[in-house]
């Protein structure tokens, strides 16, 4: 009798080990996702977006090799109910997720299968270790990023071996699935979703040519180059990676091939797999702090004295802040569904300091609006920004938006691109427009409060606000 396959943030045939264990055994592959709506954290817009044509592209994948994917909505566990009976499965395989609501509704459910007399196996597919493998000398987690990397990069990943595609998987026929159309995760009218689309091509092949063209053109300027948003010196694997399209163990292996151990933290891939990590200390924050995308991990943060100012966050959102770096990296983000990492540093700064709007509204916005969003990575990051998470930057050290884009845009190319109104100002007023002298701005077509915003908050006085209001918290 047939085996379940339960595809869920591991949206790949090849090296995923729920679908290569089941493909080995002789019984029938029934390979499946489910889209529950209801989830605590269900996908934003432009993940829904990614999700649509990423199940399309693993569709196809498997009628490759002779099988196809089964959709179903609703409840998780009474789909998995359901589908066994309606299919005589003997054993249901996933490969595991780690958000604390999603590993519970995994652990009853496999618990309750078992009693059964159905065989459950899960699997590590999404991370190089599972959180409770890299562990501090007494027993618990780590809070500092530093001695986590030291010791994950010491244990390697959980497995050396890439696991290969399967050639051929044999599925039952006549199961129904739902089509995909139906479910419209993508928009129709108004298509807002065309920006993305001309940016972004999701699924397994694609995410290997990326990482094999990061590899081959742009790791060795990843040390110097990564916190340039002028440039493409990052690999844009983030939304792949967050659905599973590619392991992180495929691209640890990729990059530390050829390299000696010995000459490894000299070579072009140490800070690139360094970063790798930061994504799986983030889930180990995650699955070990089941609120952090909630709540500060820092408790005196609990008591800061946030703003409520709906306007400003609306500006914010659509990028009309008045300054040029926040606007571009905000627009980015609406138009192509991915920023750049310094840039989420600034915005989510400004944010948090210069508009005190407290992080989780902008974390929500960010979940919505990312095609990357990732409930681990996000949280982490926001709370990082915030000084209010684990080994976080200090709230006082507080991003100038003038300065922080004269340095990593030093002439304006990013700007321009993402804020054409100011594409006519000379690269030294790029970051600051409301210093040019008038006639400048006139020869660049520009009336401040009229075609470009003039700064919504004075950075200076921000700054003092911000520092005053974290005096009131700090020490408690
Ligand atoms: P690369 O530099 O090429 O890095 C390779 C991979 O390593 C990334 O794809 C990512 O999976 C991981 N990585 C790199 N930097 C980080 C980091 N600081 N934290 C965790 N993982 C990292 N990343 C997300 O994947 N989803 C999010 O929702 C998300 N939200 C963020 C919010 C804020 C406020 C901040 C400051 C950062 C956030 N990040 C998030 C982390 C980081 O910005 C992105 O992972 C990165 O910009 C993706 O681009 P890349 O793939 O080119 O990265």
């Amino acid at each position: 009798s047939p085996i379940i396959v339960w595809f869920r943030n591991d949206l790949r045939i090849a090296d995923n080990p729920a679908l290569s264990v089941a493909a080995k055994s002789v019984a029938p592959v029934i390979p499946l996702y489910i889209y529950d709506r209801n989830l605590r954290y269900a996908p934003g817009g432009a993940s829904r977006w990614w999700l649509h044509e990423s199940l399309s592209v693993l569709n196809d994948r498997l009628k490759n090799i002779g099988s196809k994917l089964i959709l179903r909505s609703g409840d998780e566990t009474d789909i998995i109910r359901k589908l066994i009976k309606e299919t005589n499965a003997s054993a249901v395989y996933w490969n595991r997720r780690y958000y604390k609501s999603e590993v519970d509704t995994d652990k009853k459910l496999k618990s309750a299968l078992s009693d059964a007399g159905i065989n459950v196996e899960t699997f590590n597919a999404s991370l190089l270790r599972e959180p409770w493998e890299i562990e501090t000398g007494s027993g618990t987690p780590y809070r500092v990023f530093t001695p986590f990397w030291k010791k994950l990069k010491e244990a390697g990943p959980n497995r050396v071996k890439i696991l290969p595609e399967p050639k051929k998987l044999k599925s039952p026929k006549n199961i129904s699935s739902e089509n995909l159309k139906e479910w419209q995760l993508q928009p129709t009218n108004p298509d807002w979703a065309e920006g993305i689309a001309g940016q972004w091509k999701p699924g397994e092949t694609e995410a290997m040519n990326r990482l094999n063209e990061f590899l081959d053109d742009e790791i060795d300027s990843y040390s110097e180059g990564r916190d340039r948003p002028d440039k493409e010196f990052t690999s844009r694997l983030s939304p792949y990676l967050h659905f599973g399209e590619i392991s992180p163990n495929q691209i640890w292996n990729a990059v530390k091939l050829g390299i000696d151990a010995d000459a490894f933290s000299q070579s072009a891939g140490y800070k690139f797999l360094s970063e790798l990590a930061w994504r799986e200390f983030s889930y180990s924050l995650l699955y070990y702090n089941p609120s952090l995308p909630k709540k500060p991990l820092r408790k005196e943060f609990t008591s800061f004295p946030w703003r409520k100012d709906t306007k400003a966050l609306w500006k914010w959102q659509r990028g009309e802040t008045g300054y040029p770096i926040v606007d571009a990296g905000m627009r980015q983000l609406w138009q192509t569904g991915w920023m750049h990492n310094r840039v989420r540093m600034i915005v989510a700064s400004f944010l948090i300091k210069d508009l005190l709007i407290p992080w989780q509204q902008g974390a929500s916005w960010f979940l919505d609006t990312l095609v990357d969003a990732d409930l681990a990575n996000n949280s982490a990051g926001w709370q990082w920004v915030a000084g209010s998470g684990a080994d976080a930057s200090p709230f006082f050290r507080i991003f100038n938006p003038v300065t922080q884009g004269e340095k990593f845009d030093p002439h304006g190319d990013y700007v321009r691109e993402f804020v054409p109104e100011l594409k006519d100002l000379p690269d030294k007023y790029i970051h600051s427009p409301w210093k040019a002298p008038e006639h400048v701005l006139q020869e660049a077509g520009i009336t401040l409060g009229n075609n470009y915003n003039k700064p919504i908050v004075d950075h200076a006085e921000a700054r003092d606000r911000a520092l005053a209001g974290y005096n009131e918290i700090k020490g408690k």
